[in-house]
């Protein structure tokens, strides 16, 4: 059985005060043994997250590196320096670092090869706009996203990724796609994955993303394919994330 994770992506979002209401709300135990929490928290809360959650099952994660190992890259921050802040989960591929920084699949893929050298779990973001949703074309871009970064990894470091599938027309907006709709495109990757390898298919969290809250939670990750969720907004509410925590598992 796969683990269930919830990963909350403040985005540019949040405060060191926040860190502390998380703590305390995570504090007692309140999570089923199979659900993982992350906690995707701007680069300068890191070391004060680490020590904020020290005491409950939160882990952390970043929300983009720098393919580089050190160098002139004033404004970046590398994988080790991510791993020395205790960094568990790091996205890559997030629709707004595609749209906004202007991230291509090659970019991607630099930063979760960096990623996995340096023991970081990469997850990978895909997502269609709701022009090419309209088109019919939803699947063909979805999975040129997942195959322009997994084909060229080798096997064994597919199987260390995450992949959330987070439609853009979805982030944001209110708009949660239907857990029909997210179903059928994250069915579709897993087949695809099954073509690679089976095993690879079966093992890897595959996280929906989209305007997911308290409401709509329970019936995303009741469905067969979704094995968790990467939450933005919600995730900076203590009780409503909680609430999408123990919807899970
Ligand atoms: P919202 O949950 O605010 O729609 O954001 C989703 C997201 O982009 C998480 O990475």
């Amino acid at each position: 059985m796969r683990t269930l994770l919830i990963a909350g992506n403040w985005k540019m979002n949040g405060s060191k005060a926040l860190l502390d209401a998380f703590a305390s709300a995570f504090a007692p135990p309140a999570l089923a043994d199979r659900v993982e929490v992350a906690m995707i928290v701007p680069f300068p809360y890191l070391d004060a997250a680490r020590r904020a959650f020290e005491s409950t099952p939160l882990k952390l994660g970043a929300q983009t590196l720098n393919p580089e190992a050190s160098g002139a890259h004033t404004g970046e921050v590398s994988a080790s320096m991510l791993g020395e802040c205790g960094v568990t989960y790091v996205l890559v591929g997030h629709s707004e670092r595609r749209a906004l920084y202007g991230e291509t699949d090659a970019d991607v893929l630099a930063r979760a090869k960096t990623a996995l050298e340096n023991d970081l779990t990469p997850i990978l973001c895909v997502g269609e706009t709701l022009e090419e949703r309209e088109a019919g074309r939803t699947m063909d871009v979805v999975l040129a996203q997942v195959e322009a970064v997994l084909s060229p990894l080798a096997p064994t470091a597919r199987q260390r990724l995450v992949i959330a599938y987070e439609p853009v027309w979805a982030i944001g907006t209110g708009r949660t796609a239907t857990p029909e709709q997210a179903q059928e495109v994250m069915a579709g990757i897993r087949g695809y994955l099954a073509r690679l390898d089976t095993t690879l298919a079966e093992g890897m969290v595959l996280l929906y993303g989209g305007s997911m809250n308290a409401g709509n939670a329970a019936e995303l990750l009741a469905k067969p394919d979704i094995d968790g969720g990467l939450v933005g907004g919600a995730s900076l509410k203590t009780d409503d994330f909680l609430a999408i925590c123990q919807s899970a598992g």
